[in-house]
Formats: structure tokens, C-alpha cells, sequence
């Protein structure tokens, strides 16, 4: 009989876990007479009741695991906590907020069971629900990285996936501090399907995600997977120099042929302000490789467990 593990990522969801638990188990009795299942809940760092709440569904379902870290560590280290406790031989991601529709597993498992998928993704058509501004961002955001990166980033990709085996220890097998998971799961390869449907709104509490946290984990995405940043820095320096060198000529002759009159001092002043922009930038571009660099020296550990079912008596 085969196993799937469901991990839920949970920040701050104590309203969204029961919702979830009571959709998910009736997902799982209309369509799943025959596989077993394991819910791997894992609590990063939640200040509100979430903890609770997954520990009473645990008194009442032994399919029902958890792993709570000791501080907030992010989705990412959620993710990976989830992905290396699992015990499954199929393992999906889903968020507690019943974005990711628990009535597409059985679609997604046919997927990987009788056309020899390894892998089913889903991606959001639409963006509905979200505000405009952000959408936009988004869009440029997928151009960019896929004009600059060798790894396909998929426009809407959700996290929400049902993976082989294989492929989850493909991807513990890639072990650094700076996760982007959208950019790990192409990385590692297999054969993946998409499934496609329109965004669905949160059933209850709030986006953990701000503008601002969302704009880092675009740098973290290009960071992870990209270089070309690095090499568009020294491409717009090359161009600087020349310029330079042709300005110089144009004004050594001009001083040889109509003398020196002191002008030419507020383009100065632009100029230089220009140019130190962009040195400023391209340091900033470095210092953001150098810092990724520094924290995956430093082999830090991605996250740290408090508790899991295990330590109960
Ligand atoms: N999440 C998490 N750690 C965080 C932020 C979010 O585990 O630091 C979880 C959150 O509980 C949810 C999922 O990640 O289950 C997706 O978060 P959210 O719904 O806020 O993001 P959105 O769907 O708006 O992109
Ligand atoms: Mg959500």
C-alpha cells in the first residue's frame, strides 16, 4: 500500500488548521480508499495557538505528526523540515490556508502513478485577489529570471506539489542555507506536470507575505540561480570606460584648439553623481553575492526543532 505525506507549512494558521484538517480528511475518504496517510504539520515558530491546535488533532488522528521550530524560520525551512521527516513514498507541499486544493491530490497522484510522471505541479492562471501592483512585480520578476537564469522558473508556480521519493531526496540532497524551493525543484530535474487553476483566496487570518519580503526572496531567487547580475556590472563598467576614453579625447582636442575656458562644471557635478551611482550598484550587486556566499560558509543549520510527536509520552 502506498503512503502519502501531506506537509503543511503553518505560520500563525490557528484559524486555518481545523479548516484544513477537516477538508483534508474529506478529501482523503472520498478519494483515497486505498493509500495511506501521514500529516506532517510543521509550526515554524507560530506566536498564536497553532501549536495547539495540531496538538489536538494529534490526540485524536494518529496519521497526524508535527515538527515545531524554536523560532520563526521561514517557509523554506519549513518546507525542507517537512521534506526530511517524511516518511512517504509520495510527498506533497501544501500551505494551511487551502490555497492549494486538497481535491487535486487524487488528479495529481493518477498523474504520477499511470502517465509515469515524477513529479505534478500546480501554477495559478490568475492572480485574482491580489492586489495589481503586486501582480506587475510579479510578471517582471518571472521575465527577468528566466531571461538570466539556465533553471526555469514557472510564472505562478504555487509550492503546492506531489513528488516521488526520488525526487524529495534529489532535493535534500541539495543542501544550502539560502533555499529558494521554486528554483531547487527545476534545478534537481525529473519529469514534471503542470495543472493549472485559478487562484484561490485564503479561507481565513492574513498573507504572511508583505511587498517588502516578497522583493527580498526575488533578490534570494536571482541570487540562488542566476550570475548574469555580476556580469551586467562589468559589461555597463566596460561601457563607462569607454565613454570616458572617448570624452577625454574630444576634450584634450577641444583644449588644443580653442583653449581652456573653465565651464562645464554642473555636468561635472551630474557626472559624477552617475557614475559613483553606478558604482555604488554594481558594489551592492557583489556585496549581495558575497554576503550568500558568507552565511553558506558559515553552514549554519536551516532551522532548529524544538519538539515533534516524538517527545510525547
Ligand atoms: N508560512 C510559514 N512561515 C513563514 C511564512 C509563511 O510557514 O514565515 C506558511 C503559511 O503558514 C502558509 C504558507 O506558508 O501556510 C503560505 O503563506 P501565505 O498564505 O501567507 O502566503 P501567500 O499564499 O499569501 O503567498
Ligand atoms: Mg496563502
Amino acid at each position: 500500500m502506498d503512503k502519502i505525506s501531506v506537509i503543511i507549512s503553518c505560520y500563525n494558521e490557528e484559524e486555518s488548521i481545523p479548516l484544513f484538517y477537516e477538508e483534508m480528511e474529506r478529501v482523503r475518504k472520498q478519494d483515497f480508499a486505498e493509500t495511506e496517510f501521514e500529516y506532517i504539520f510543521v509550526n515554524d515558530g507560530s506566536k498564536d495557538k497553532t501549536l495547539e491546535e495540531i496538538k489536538e488533532l494529534r490526540q485524536k488522528d494518529g496519521k497526524v505528526r508535527y515538527i515545531s521550530f524554536s523560532r520563526n524560520f521561514g517557509k523554506e525551512a519549513a518546507m525542507l523540515a517537512g521534506l526530511e521527516h517524511a516518511e512517504g513514498d509520495y510527498i506533497t507541499l501544501m500551505d494551511a490556508d487551502l490555497q492549494d486544493p486538497p481535491a487535486l491530490l487524487r488528479q495529481m497522484y493518477d498523474c504520477i502513478k499511470n502517465e509515469g510522471y515524477d513529479c505534478v505541479g500546480t501554477r495559478r492562471v490568475t492572480r485574482k485577489g491580489e492586489p495589481p501592483i503586486r501582480s506587475f512585480f510579479a510578471r517582471i520578476f518571472y521575465k527577468l529570471i528566466n531571461k538570466m537564469s539556465n533553471v526555469e522558473m514557472v510564472d505562478g508556480a504555487r509550492d503546492y506539489r506531489l513528488m516521488t521519493r526520488q525526487m524529495v531526496q534529489a532535493i535534500i540532497s541539495v543542501k544550502e542555507y539560502n533555499r529558494y524551493s521554486k528554483g531547487i525543484f527545476s534545478f534537481v530535474g525529473f519529469k514534471t506536470k503542470w495543472l493549472e487553476y485559478e487562484n484561490i483566496e485564503r479561507v481565513a487570518g492574513e498573507t504572511k507575505w508583505s511587498f517588502w519580503k516578497l522583493f527580498k526572496y526575488a533578490i534570494e531567487g536571482i541570487t540562488a540561480f542566476s550570475t548574469t547580475p555580476l556580469i551586467i556590472s562589468s559589461v555597463i563598467g566596460l561601457l563607462f570606460c569607454l565613454v570616458a576614453f572617448v570624452l577625454i579625447l574630444v576634450i584634450i582636442i577641444k583644449t588644443l584648439v580653442y583653449g581652456d575656458p573653465t565651464s562645464g562644471w554642473p555636468s561635472m557635478v551630474c557626472i559624477m553623481f552617475f557614475v559613483s551611482g553606478i558604482q555604488l550598484f554594481s558594489l551592492g550587486i557583489i556585496g549581495q553575492y558575497l554576503s550568500k556566499t558568507y552565511l553558506e560558509v558559515k553552514n549554519r543549520p536551516i532551522y532548529i526543532i524544538k519538539e515533534t510527536e516524538k517527545d510525547e509520552k
